[in-house]
C-alpha cells in the first residue's frame, strides 16, 4: 500500500506562476516567488526563461507568509 503517495495526491493544487525553460528539450524551471524585474536564465542550460503557469501542490505556510512579505517590506 502507497499511504504517502496517496496522500500527496490529496493535497490541494493551485494554478502557480512559475518560469519554464524555453528549450523543450529542458525540464528546468522554478516557482515565481520573487517579483523579477528581468528575466530569469535557467540554471541547467542557461537559456532565457517564460512565464507560465503550473499546477502545485499548495505549500502550507511558506507561500503565504512570502506573499505578506512582499506587500509590507519595504526597501531600506
Ligand atoms: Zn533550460
Amino acid at each position: 500500500m502507497y499511504f504517502r503517495r496517496k496522500l500527496l495526491e490529496d493535497l490541494p493544487q493551485e494554478n502557480t506562476k512559475i518560469w519554464s525553460c524555453k528549450k523543450d528539450d529542458c525540464t528546468g524551471w522554478i516557482r515565481d516567488n520573487f517579483a523579477f524585474e528581468y528575466v530569469p536564465t535557467c540554471h541547467q542550460c542557461l537559456s532565457p526563461m517564460i512565464s507560465s503557469v503550473k499546477m502545485l501542490p499548495l505549500l502550507a505556510n511558506s507561500n503565504i507568509n512570502m506573499k505578506s512579505l512582499n506587500k509590507g517590506r519595504q526597501i531600506s
